[in-house]
Order: C-alpha cells, then sequence, then structure tokens
C-alpha cells in the first residue's frame, strides 16, 4: 500500500513497547468533535490495533467553565457511530455511571480528590505555591512575543501568599532539561522552567489545569505511549518533569502526529462548522468517509477514500 506518512511509521515496530501497551484518546469535551479529533483517533486506534496497543477514553472535561454534558454526549455518541471502540472505558461505562449519579474513573471532572492528592504530596516537598497573579499581572511583567507562550515569572514564587487567599497553586520547576526521543519527530530538548516557568495545577476558579490533570491520569492509568497533535509537543517536556516529581520512574512515550489544516493554511477549530462531525453526519457522510477523509487530510493515504474502521491498522503496519 502507498503511504504518505514519510516513513515514520517503519520504526514504531521497534520504538513500541511489547504488546499489551496502553494509550488514550483523550478529548476536551469543550465543543464538538470536529476532523482534527478525528485524525488523533486514526493515530490513537491504528496504531493500537496494529502493534498490540490498548485504547482507554478519558474524558478530559477538568475545564468545568468550558466543558458541556452535551459536549461530553456528543463525543460517546460519534465514537459509537464511527465504530471507535475504547478497550478499557467504553462509552457505555460513562453512560452509566451518569445514569446513577456515580464517579468515573476516567472522567476528570470526577477526579477532584485524585488531583488533590497529588498536589499535596507535591505540598509535602515544598514544591507547591498558592499564586494570586492575574494572566494581565503576569503580561505586564513579562510580555509575551507574538507566537511566544507566556512564562510565569516567579511573582508569588517567595511571596508566601495563603492557601487561604486563593485557589491557584503552582509547581516549582527547577532548570531541568528534558530530552525525549518523538517516534514520529525524533530527538527533542526541552527545558520547561525557562519555557512556562512554575506550572499552574489549579486555578484561581478551582479548576485543575490540563497539564496537571493529564500528567497525573497519565500516571495513574498507566498510559505507555501518548499519541496526540504536534501543537501538544510543547507540552512533553513539563509533562515529564512533572510526572518525575510525581514518583513516574519511566515517562511514556510519545508520538506527536500532524495537524489538519484548512486549505487556507488556518488550524482547524470547533467554531469552524465545515469539518465537524455532527454536520458531516447530517450531510450524509458514512463512518467510513469520514475515516478516509481524516487519513487522507493526515497524509497517511494519498486520496480520499472510504475506510472501513477495521482497516486503520493497515495503515500503520509493518
Ligand atoms: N485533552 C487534550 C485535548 O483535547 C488532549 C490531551 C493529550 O492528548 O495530552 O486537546
Amino acid at each position: 500500500m502507498t503511504r504518505g506518512a514519510g516513513g515514520w511509521t517503519n520504526g514504531l515496530a521497534a520504538a513500541l513497547p511489547a504488546p499489551g501497551w496502553r494509550t488514550r484518546f483523550a478529548p476536551a469535551p469543550t465543543g464538538w468533535l470536529h476532523l482534527g479529533h478525528l485524525v488523533n483517533a486514526v493515530h490513537v486506534w491504528g496504531i493500537a490495533r496494529a502493534y498490540g496497543g490498548r485504547v482507554l477514553l478519558r474524558l478530559e472535561d477538568h475545564d468545568g467553565g468550558r466543558c458541556r454534558p452535551e459536549y461530553t454526549a456528543g463525543v460517546l455518541d460519534d465514537l459509537d457511530w464511527l465504530g471507535l471502540a475504547p478497550d478499557d472505558a467504553p462509552t457505555a461505562s460513562f453512560r452509566a455511571a451518569t445514569a446513577v449519579g456515580a464517579p468515573h474513573d476516567a472522567r476528570q471532572s470526577d477526579q477532584g480528590p485524585r488531583y488533590a492528592a497529588a498536589l499535596d504530596a507535591l505540598a509535602a516537598h515544598g514544591l507547591v505555591y498558592a499564586c494570586r497573579c492575574s494572566r494581565r499581572d503576569i503580561a505586564v511583567v513579562a510580555p509575551h512575543q507574538a507566537g511566544d507562550e507566556p512564562r510565569y515569572p516567579g511573582l508569588c514564587r517567595d511571596a508566601a501568599v495563603s492557601f487561604e487567599e486563593t485557589f491557584a497553586r503552582r509547581i516549582r520547576l527547577d532548570d531541568t532539561t528534558i530530552t525525549f526521543e518523538d517516534l514520529r519527530l525524533g530527538a527533542h530538548r526541552q527545558q520547561p522552567a525557562s519555557q512556562c516557568g512554575d506550572l499552574l495545577a489549579r486555578d484561581r476558579h478551582g479548576f485543575w489545569t490540563y497539564q496537571f490533570a493529564v500528567t497525573v491520569d497519565d500516571l495513574h492509568h498507566g498510559i505507555d505511549v501518548v499519541i496526540r497533535g504536534e501543537d501538544l509537543l510543547a507540552s512533553t517536556g513539563r509533562q515529564w518533569q512533572l510526572a518525575a516529581l510525581l514518583g513516574r520512574a519511566e515517562p511514556p512515550r510519545v508520538l506527536h502526529h500532524g495537524l489538519l489544516v484548512h486549505a487556507d493554511g488556518s488550524k482547524l477549530s470547533k467554531a469552524r462548522h465545515d469539518t465537524g462531525l455532527r454536520d458531516l453526519r447530517a450531510a450524509g457522510a458514512t463512518p467510513g468517509e469520514l475515516l478516509g477523509e481524516a487519513a487522507a487530510r493526515a497524509g497517511l493515504i494519498p486520496q480520499v477514500r472510504p475506510l472501513p474502521v477495521d482497516a486503520l491498522a493497515d495503515l500503520f503496519a509493518p
């Protein structure tokens, strides 16, 4: 089969752990799923199916200000309709937990106690401080260039802000340099302390942050391989550094795949309806057509053609 993936798939067999390893599909239900999510799902399920991995579904609804129950229900419905079945935490398990008001192990909004325990463990080592800075305070002191991420300049690091004053907590990061070998992009070096500064674990509204929740959960769920879009590449160093502070002996392997872009070069967003799975479904697309569209837009097949879910493994198989 002709593949446009650029040859990186040839190295997967040697780079992945022995069969039985675990990865995750971890959407944030802040909107409806779109073709960008489907590109991620094609990689997650395809690589897992080709190399003996297991897929965990994790609902990353940590941001209570942006997530909505109807988006969560939409994720579950879309996955069922597409035939993308998680091996661990199947869609029915989330619906069953919701129906009886029970917490689910892989739904982040239910895991406040897990994150609080992780924060307490770090606090016991003197690594946590309360932070009263707003984004504006940070921008005034540390203006960043367009395209650069803001780096927390450490205003509250030694200010001994009372834990009663705010929910916001930061983790002290020393100037460790993290090196890792991305399974597609090769060797990388990142120094989180100079990229983002001390990590925000919980914001002033009391919501756990993506970086903190995802690192705690990847450790808790025993995730061996993280497969996600390259917009999250810069997060890897800080997640590895945080995972080490939390006692993780071996960081997960990482694979960052390419992102979908519109014809005009702009990144896909949930606000654009032309790629929303619900809208495409309503317009009559079949699951195979959408999987094929995502695979083609990701460069995994040369032309759009219907792709049954069972054929995803072939896109990555040796
Ligand atoms: N929840 C994140 C998102 O939807 C992805 C998490 C990850 O893969 O690390 O963008």
